[in-house]
């Protein structure tokens, strides 16, 4: 019998995690009106992760592992497991219990409400340090303003969806997965679930700086034209400071007794001014030029190395 609820929990070097998570998830099933599955996906940790998760089937039928063959990334990771899971209403949530299991039962209610999204929304988060914190902040504000389609604020991966959106998630082919953006591309009814993040349970994150800012450059530039714009306007901006010097010099010029021209330091300032305005548009042009060669490459997403528990439940 196939399952009616399929979780989805990516897991790299969670090893400190996996049992207390083990526990709490079992716990949120035995509420559940339906079958459930739990798909772990193992994203080439270096811990005792992957064993834990090859172990978590005695303790509970409804445990189900991928493994990748290293290292993919949490967007590919949760990806994968969206290819695999086979639930008419899939979670998707993190490992460290920063986001609480017991969630998924609101979110449950809201979907047999006959919503098809349901994202929970973080109206305070515990123990991340203030500049994570500011930094996430401006960028969720800051991608509202950029992008061409509405995507909530403060709102990460931690939702439900239902079959139908995760079938068109499925479908898309693009390989920079930003995709709390590409579930809000989906539309259909929508809602939000409010909730306070905690602190992780154990460990430490396992997004660095580079990772998230990584992600937060994918999540504009996949949803947004207006950088590609920057350069025309700082090339507006410029003709005109142009025209408005062109025109002050040819008056000192005129009346060189107050003229305050001092040769080489302006022209330096304004070269290298120019310089680095130029620089940074072509920089962005080529974070968008680099996006177009891994689309137009074609490899696949990730590459799974085992795959376990699934067999029993099929049959
Ligand atoms: N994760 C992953 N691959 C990575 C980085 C993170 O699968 O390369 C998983 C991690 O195990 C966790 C989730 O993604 O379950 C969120 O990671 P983390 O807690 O470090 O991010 P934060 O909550 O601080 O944004
Ligand atoms: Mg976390």
């Amino acid at each position: 019998m196939l399952p009616q609820y399929s979780f989805v929990i990516p897991i790299y070097n969670e090893e400190s995690n996996i049992p207390e998570l083990a526990r709490r998830l079992s716990e949120v099933a035995n509420h559940l009106d339906g079958e459930t599955e739990f798909v772990f996906i193992n994203d080439g940790s270096r811990d005792r992760s992957l064993e834990l998760l090859r172990g978590l089937q005695d303790y509970d039928p409804r445990f189900c592992y991928l493994s990748l063959a290293r290292n993919f990334g949490h967007q590919v990771a949760v990806t994968a497991g969206l290819n695999f899971v086979r639930g008419q209403a899939i979670i998707v949530i993190d490992a460290d219990l920063q986001d609480p299991p017991e969630l998924a039962l609101d979110m449950i209610a809201q979907w047999q409400q006959g919503y098809q999204v349901v994202y929970a929304q973080r109206i305070k988060r515990y123990k991340e340090n203030w500049l994570k914190r500011f930094y996430a902040y401006w960028f969720y504000r800051i991608l509202k303003r950029l992008a061409d389609i509405e995507i909530p604020t403060d709102t990460g991966d931690f939702c439900l969806m239902d079959r139908q959106v995760v079938d068109i998630l499925n479908g898309m082919p693009e390989r920079n997965r930003y995709l709390r953006g590409l579930r809000s591309w989906v539309g259909l009814q929508q809602t939000s679930i409010l909730f306070e993040r905690n602190a992780r349970f154990a460990g430490e994150r396992k997004y660095t700086f580079r990772k998230s800012f990584s992600l937060a450059l994918n999540g504009i530039i996949s949803f947004s034209r207006v950088p590609l714009r920057l350069a025309t306007y700082l090339g507006l901006i410029a003709a005109a400071l142009a025209l408005i010097m062109a025109v002050m010099v040819l008056y000192w010029r005129l009346f060189p007794a107050n003229s305050p021209l001092t040769g080489y330091a302006t022209i330096l300032i304004a070269v290298f001014f120019l310089g680095a305005v130029q620089l940074v548009c072509i920089g962005i042009l080529g974070e968008y030029i680099g996006r177009i060669y891994e689309e137009v490459k074609g490899r696949p997403l990730y590459v799974l190395s085992e795959v376990g528990g699934f067999t029993s439940q099929k049959e």
